[in-house]
């Protein structure tokens, strides 16, 4: 087994034990980890609706065109109670790192870096060279409000809190708080180092610039709702879909799939345009 899958499914476990060992004796280790483990996958879903669906391809890239009291609602709610991730820096970082993919500029990781220092820089990325996040939508207030630095201290204590409200015991509600955080940050770890270093995944085209790289297994396909077919998007990354032939599993493009069957989200004009070589036959939703 791949050693990302290792991990991945080594900090599931670590979350399961987390919350047995520190359920309090009225709800005890088994529901202790229904409760852990359902905290985590809804953290998860919401976060991966929130940051790949529409902060990556909505707004960085984009490819979809989201009703945008929905996007606010979501950047409001995933910031509050969810994982924290300030939406404006964030958008900027990843135009950086499309333009500069490994290169000096990209703020993510360089070509020589390796795991500890990608993973020292998923927490304080490289300082980002220019602002290339001006768009409308990152100027309204629910942007501003949760990019502000005050927010962004004041972002765990409600995130514990909300969790606190249901559980009513401080140390399992940081344990399990903090277990979703670190299994966070093995996502972030799979965009920003395991799909790009040419050890892992495979590619669908050569480009030289760059070292992305596709991961097409389950768990990272599903973890971070598709952004591990890297290498497929960073040729084509105007597109609304990361998947670019009908056997790669794309668990994002299917919850987007359902927001546009709710009517929450368009194709934008530039995320359906088919480049000639694409194996697909049409790029739609
Ligand atoms: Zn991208």
């Amino acid at each position: 087994m791949k050693i990302y899958n290792v991990l991945g499914f080594g900090l599931l476990a670590l979350q399961l034990l987390i919350s047995a060992f520190l359920a309090p004796p009225e709800l005890g280790p088994w529901w202790g980890m229904v409760v852990g483990l359902g905290y985590l996958l809804i953290s998860w879903f919401i976060a991966g609706v929130y940051l790949s669906d529409m902060i990556h391809l909505g707004i960085a890239h984009r490819a979809l065109d989201y009703k945008e009291w929905f996007i606010k609602t979501v950047t409001l709610v995933n910031n509050t109670v969810g994982v924290y991730v300030d939406p404006i820096s964030w958008v900027n970082r990843h135009r950086l790192h499309h333009k500069f993919s490994d290169h000096a500029g990209d703020p993510n990781k360089l070509d020589a870096d390796g795991f500890w220092k990608t993973l020292y820089l998923c927490v304080v990325p490289y300082p980002v060279t220019a602002d290339l996040a001006t768009d409308d939508i990152l100027k309204t207030w629910p942007m501003r409000l949760v990019s502000h630095p005050l927010f962004i201290i004041i972002s765990p204590v409600l995130s514990i809190g909300f969790l606190w409200l249901f559980v009513r015991d401080l140390p399992f509600a940081i344990g399990v708080w903090a277990g979703v955080r670190i299994f966070a940050l093995w996502v972030n770890m799979v965009q920003n180092y395991w799909t790009h270093d040419r050890r892992w995944g495979t590619r669908t085209y050569d480009d030289a610039g760059d070292n992305a790289m596709n991961i097409g297994d389950w768990l990272p396909v599903t973890a971070t709702f598709s952004a591990c077919w890297q290498n497929n998007h960073h040729h084509y990354p105007h597109l609304l879909r990361t998947t670019h032939a009908p056997g790669e599993f794309d668990f994002g493009y299917m919850t987007v799939r359902v927001m546009h069957a709710l009517g929450l989200v368009e194709p934008s004009k530039t995320g359906t345009v088919k480049p000639n070589d694409l194996v697909l036959a049409e790029v739609t939703l």
